[in-house]
């Protein structure tokens, strides 16, 4: 057989090539274009050995993340679509067009990480130690890089963090921007960046600090006219992270210096790690010139958990505890607690509480009651308006196309799962369903279920979809 003999006419070179063309395009498809970019682009064929496909990368960081994230499928993917491919070989490339970034990486001297980021002299072990203390709020122990779960709403936040973490103040990483929505893991992963930096090199000094504290440092700075100090001080750090930065929003002189000391730190090379509640863009109050800034390295979001993720966490800090709670009680705790993980974190205590006082075994009658007002007050009823805006949220489309007349069928079908959604999971009726999308006919609120329910049979990737938006709303 062809791929046994190890050897690659042109018309089998050809062929692997369309193949290998037609698996990139499915993981584009499957991840999406930003992290389709960002991780899996340079992914380079660069032959067949047996039944083994040989894949280069340009780094090591890239191949052990792809290898990481992507192996098993990828591997899955080469095996559909190229007969002969049981397994997949992932390799940093030598030589070739991607050399120089690949030399970089392994020819980068292991100088402690302080000496490369820092131009400025080392501080004496008890000078560091003093800086630090004035500035590091105390890191938890329990936010680490081992107790992060991944899963895909914040995959990419994740290895960014990770990226930081390996290799500080490298271009394209600098600063980190890392957004999302209370209780998603963004004070974790920047705790973790700051623990793994920090067993690698204890002398580096990283500052962490909320967005408040960074001003009240700064007002009592100026109170007590001691700028110089409080400058010299925050541009000696090796690291900086400001955590919830839209609280700086709107107060001038403080944005006024955190920009100044932002250009200081990266111009010294320094890394910055920075966390807010939204994108750069899209935080109102903040001057153009540090939004600009703020957006030059790389911008993560944490997305909102799906109920898988919620589900990996809550097995996880199960598991962390040493008690055994049945997979229906995390099952309910992960359908119903659909907001942050904070607040899952938080029933799931209280479950292991109740469970240490009575000396009793966890069971879902026991979570019930233990949780009682909590299940209560996210036992919430799904509205028409919320279907619309999660289903145009989906799909990507303006809230206001549900009631508008187009027709063209990249609002239409969006609009038409809404219609379905909202029959299925509300007690409206179809006119008043219809009344709700623009006015529209029962007859088009009837025609919409069954055109959904249809397609649903038919193309199982878009069952999956609307199933999901489902759970989602459901949660
Ligand atoms: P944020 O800063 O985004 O508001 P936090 O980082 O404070 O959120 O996270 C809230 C709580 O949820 C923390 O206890 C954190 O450990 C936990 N948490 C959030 N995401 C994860 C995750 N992916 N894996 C494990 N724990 C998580
Ligand atoms: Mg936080």
């Amino acid at each position: 057989m062809e791929h046994e003999s190890g050897e690659r006419s042109p018309s089998n070179a050809g062929k692997s090539a369309a193949a290998w063309a037609k698996v990139r395009a499915r993981l584009r498809q499957e991840v999406g274009e930003a992290e389709y970019r960002s991780w899996l682009k340079q992914m380079t064929l660069a032959g067949q050995e047996g039944d083994t496909l040989d894949i280069t990368l340009p780094t090591r960081f890239l191949r052990d993340w792809v290898r990481e994230h992507y192996g098993d499928r990828l591997r899955a993917l080469c095996q559909a679509e190229m007969p002969g491919v049981r397994r997949v070989e992932l390799r940093v490339a030598a030589g070739g067009a991607a050399a120089g970034t690949a030399a970089r990486e392994t020819a980068e001297p292991a100088a402690p990480l302080a000496e490369r980021l820092s131009p400025a002299p080392t501080p004496t072990p008890a000078q560091a130690e003093a800086q630090r203390g004035d500035w590091m709020l105390p890191l938890d122990p329990r936010w680490t890089f081992d107790s992060f779960v991944i899963g895909k709403p914040n995959e990419f936040a994740h290895a960014c963090a990770r990226r930081v973490a390996e290799r500080p103040a490298q271009a394209g990483f600098n600063p980190l921007f890392l957004y999302g929505g209370v209780g998603l893991g963004k004070t974790h992963l920047m705790h973790a960046i700051a623990w793994a930096l920090r067993a690698r090199d204890p002398s580096l000094q990283v500052a962490y600090m909320s967005a408040e504290k960074f001003m009240y440092r700064f007002i009592n700075a100026l109170r007590t006219q001691n700028t110089m100090e409080f400058k010299s001080q925050l541009r000696s750090v090796h690291v900086l992270m400001v955590d919830d930065l839209q609280f700086l929003i709107g107060k001038d002189n403080t944005q006024e210096e955190f920009f100044h000391t932002f250009n200081a730190l990266i111009d010294a090379g320094k890394q910055i790690v920075i966390s807010a509640d939204k994108a750069p863009n899209d935080l109102s109050g903040i001057e153009d010139r540090l939004r600009t800034r703020l957006s030059g390295g790389i911008v993560a979001d944490l997305h909102a958990t799906t109920y898988e993720l919620r589900l990996a966490i809550l097995d996880a800090k199960a598991a962390q505890a040493g008690v055994e709670v049945p997979p229906r009680v995390l099952e309910l705790l992960a359908r119903k607690i659909a907001t942050n993980v904070r607040e899952l974190e938080g029933a799931l205590n209280r479950i292991l509480a109740h469970a240490k006082l009575f000396g009793r075994p966890v069971t879902l009658e026991m979570a019930t009651d233990a949780l009682g007002d909590i299940l209560r007050a996210h036992d919430k009823r799904v509205s028409i308006d919320d279907i619309q805006r999660k289903v145009a949220e989906h799909y990507n489309i303006r809230l206001t196309e549900m009631a508008s007349s187009r027709r063209s069928r990249s609002v239409a079908r969006p609009r038409q799962v809404a219609m379905y959604l909202a029959k299925q999971l509300t007690s409206r009726s179809l006119p008043e369903i219809g009344k709700r999308f623009g006015n529209r006919d029962h007859t088009t609120v009837l025609h919409a279920v069954q055109r959904i329910t249809a397609l649903m049979q038919e193309d199982p990737a878009f069952a999956e979809d609307v199933t999901l938006l489902r759970k989602m709303l459901e949660s």
